[in-house]
């Protein structure tokens, strides 16, 4: 058993995205306690569980009981560190892209200092680009190109495995660097929302086109994972930008000139 306290995989969310079958999320609920993974967050489940998903969890009720529902994807997200978006499909954006040993250290990393997410998407269509864009990181099991896609559980089986055998492997090695505050998912939102007001306030942006180049720019700053002082600093400068700091508040006072012996 995982103490949920301590447990770096107890602060792991699996994030289910518009799921159709119940039958599914039982059955991930069911993959994620086998590898001692207990959260569990649904973004508006076609229907919320039922017998059929109890079912298929086969012992893991306890997981469906207290999964979280969420309107959407963004909610389901909040407090969250660092996000990867699972998806069975090479896409045209290109976002980072691991593989499912990569996803599970980078999650299990960030894991020691905060929450963290993997994304699932819905069965027939994955996850949407712009689902994707709340992602720092895309993970894909390299399955054959010819058929690519595993039924939702057997790839929630796959990530929360590697998981588990990353964490066995981890368990001994000495203490991690001293943790950085990372800034959670909501405040990055919060900075994309100010950076894509202030591109338009400013007359960079088109109003047109500006979600392609929105999109860039996610990427660049999900990259570099800023912190919550780092986050600050960049509001304030398109704050700057848009005109709501005075230029002249550095003026120093005229220095009084030299005295002539
Ligand atoms: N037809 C959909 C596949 C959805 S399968 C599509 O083409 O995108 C449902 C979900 O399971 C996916 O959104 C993804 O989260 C996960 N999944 C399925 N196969 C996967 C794979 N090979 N690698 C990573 N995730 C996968």
């Amino acid at each position: 058993m995982t103490d949920p306290e301590t447990s770096p995989l107890a602060r792991i969310r699996f994030v289910l995205v518009e799921t159709t079958h119940t039958g599914n999320i039982g059955a991930v609920a069911r993959a994620m306690k086998n590898m001692g993974l207990r959260r569990l967050h649904l973004v508006s489940p076609r229907q919320p569980p039922d017998a059929e998903a109890m079912a298929r969890a086969s012992g893991a009720d306890d997981l469906l009981a207290a999964a979280e529902v969420h309107p959407d994807l963004v909610s389901a997200l909040a407090g969250c560190r660092r996000v990867i978006g699972s998806s069975a499909r090479h896409r045209a954006v290109a976002w980072p892209l691991v593989e499912p040993p990569a996803a599970a250290r980078l999650l299990l990393e960030e894991a020691r200092h905060g929450d963290v997410a993997l994304v699932f998407g819905r069965e027939c269509s994955g996850l949407s680009n712009d689902e994707l864009a709340r992602c720092q990181y895309l993970a894909h099991i390299p399955t054959d190109p010819d058929f690519s896609s595993l039924n939702l559980a057997a790839a929630a089986q796959v990530f929360a495995y590697e998981l588990r055998r990353v964490w066995l492997e981890q368990a001994d090695a000495a203490p991690a660097a001293a943790p950085r505050d990372l800034a959670p998912s909501e405040a990055l939102e919060g900075f994309f929302a100010h950076l894509d007001q202030t591109l338009l306030d400013i007359g960079f942006a088109d109003p047109e086109q500006s979600s392609k180049l929105g999109r860039r720019l996610r990427r660049l700053f999900q990259r570099a994972e800023p912190d919550r002082t780092e986050l600050n600093i960049l509001r304030g400068i398109l704050s700057a930008a848009q005109g709501r700091k005075s230029p002249g508040r550095f003026a120093r006072a005229a220095a009084p000139a030299p005295r002539e012996e």
